[in-house]
């Protein structure tokens, strides 16, 4: 049997021709589930087993923007190769793969509906206790195996031209290091933080760390970066942790996947303005916040350490007081770039922490507060030296905007 494209209204009688997906007696029910902006994907389940899986497709469009955006379908090789990569790394977290089409842009997925988007949950003041560790050792693991520590040089040129993607990275390019400095977008903030946003066009001493990040965005090819590890591409429950949406993948520098985590739970940490009333509530949360940035670094940093010791084929690694140099650059690196993620997200694509602010003052005062505390990453990325004073610069700045 062969197939037009797929779309809704075949993608059963599809599944139903995969080897080894449903039993040949299957009752297939399917329901289109995305909520991301770019591309399609479905639940589909078997209700006379209860089996189900995720299908994800991309079209060569973007989903929100109809045809009139082209975009390239490699990005959905690239987002199921890389998963499939991590998966080898660190199975458990990210969903397991049952299948791949390339001739349909599509693949097939486990189903993680008992999970929730981390960013969802972090606005109702959830709590996960095991994400530093799963994140932590996520990154450590997936960025030091795929990097020149890890692999012979050629094989790991070989990975560079595997992944070389550079539409996705061109949105990245624009969005997070251009837009917020050189256009106007002054009508996409809040009335009360438009100064503020406004301001960023004329900051020169920003706009400088931000082009030398970009420039690392641009040139460094450290590790696989997944390229989008925000708390809107993490499924959690309070046990477990999956990474999802790879397919802004490249190979990057490494501190962009550590800042994208570190920054998005520093935009939580702003957005608790509204989500909690309560000063001592709102307290407690962003305490619990900071708690968990700094174990995300100390896991990170502890299991890339651990892996540089027990294996490093890159013969240069053994130069006295290169690890210790390479990790503090790394650490700077993380700030920057986190810094930049939060600022990119105030004005335009900005994310669910901040759109859920129902009232207008609130979510300018957050979305200031937000400006500040991502400049200071930006900026004093070299300052900090540990995490511990990061957090201790979080709440300096927080102290001051009260
Ligand atoms: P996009 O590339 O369009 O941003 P995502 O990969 O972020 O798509 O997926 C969009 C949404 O689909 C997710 O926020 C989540 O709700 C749902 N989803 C994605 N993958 C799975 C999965 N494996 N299990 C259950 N739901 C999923
Ligand atoms: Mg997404």
């Amino acid at each position: 049997m062969s197939f037009e494209t797929i779309h809704e209204g075949n993608i059963r009688a599809y599944l139903m021709t995969v080897p080894g997906l449903f039993p040949a007696n299957a009752r297939l029910q399917v329901t289109e589930i995305g909520d991301g902006n770019i591309n399609f994907v479905y639940k589909v389940w078997d209700d006379k087993s209860g089996q189900s899986v995720i299908v994800k497709q991309a079209k060569p469009y973007l989903r929100s923007s109809g045809k009139d955006r082209s975009l390239t379908t490699d990005r959905i090789r690239i987002e199921s190769e890389v998963m499939a990569i991590e998966g080898s790394f660190c199975p458990d977290l990210v969903p397991k793969i049952y299948h791949q089409d390339m001739g349909q842009s599509l693949f097939v997925m486990e189903d993680l509906s008992d999970h929730e988007i981390m960013r969802k949950g972090l606005i109702k003041r959830k709590r996960y206790p095991l994400f530093p560790e799963h994140i932590g050792t996520f990154m450590a693991h997936t960025l030091y195996k795929t990097s020149d520590f890890t692999l012979e040089a050629k094989a790991k040129k070989a990975m560079q031209a595997r992944f070389i993607n550079p539409e996705m990275c061109e949105i990245t390019e624009k969005l997070v290091f251009t837009v917020p400095y050189y256009d106007d977008q002054t009508t996409r903030y809040m009335p009360g933080s438009a100064q503020a946003g406004a301001a960023l066009r004329s900051n020169e001493p920003l706009k400088k760390e931000v082009a030398k990040l970009k420039e690392a965005f641009l040139t460094s090819a450290q590790a696989l970066i997944h390229g989008d590890l925000h708390t809107g591409s993490l499924f959690v429950t309070e046990n477990s942790t999956k990474a999802i949406d790879q397919e802004f993948a490249y190979y990057g520098p490494m501190g962009f996947d550590v800042g994208a985590v570190i920054g998005n739970l520093v935009l939580n940490y702003a957005a608790h303005e509204y989500h909690s009333p309560d000063p001592a509530q709102r307290e407690d949360f962003r305490t619990y916040l900071l708690e968990t940035i700094e174990a995300v670094w100390q896991v990170f940093e502890r299991e890339f350490t651990r892996l540089w010791k027990e294996h490093n084929q890159e013969v240069t690694a053994q130069a006295e007081g290169y690890r210790e140099d390479y990790l503090a650059r790394l650490f700077a690196d993380s700030m920057g770039f986190g810094g930049c993620k939060v600022i990119r997200r105030i004005g335009r694509a900005p994310v669910e922490d901040f759109t859920s602010i129902a009232d207008p003052k609130i979510r300018a005062k957050a979305e200031r507060l937000a400006l500040k505390l991502g400049e200071a990453m930006v900026r004093e990325r070299h300052d900090f030296g540990t995490i511990e004073a990061v957090t201790h610069r979080i709440r300096e700045i927080q102290a001051e905007a009260e």
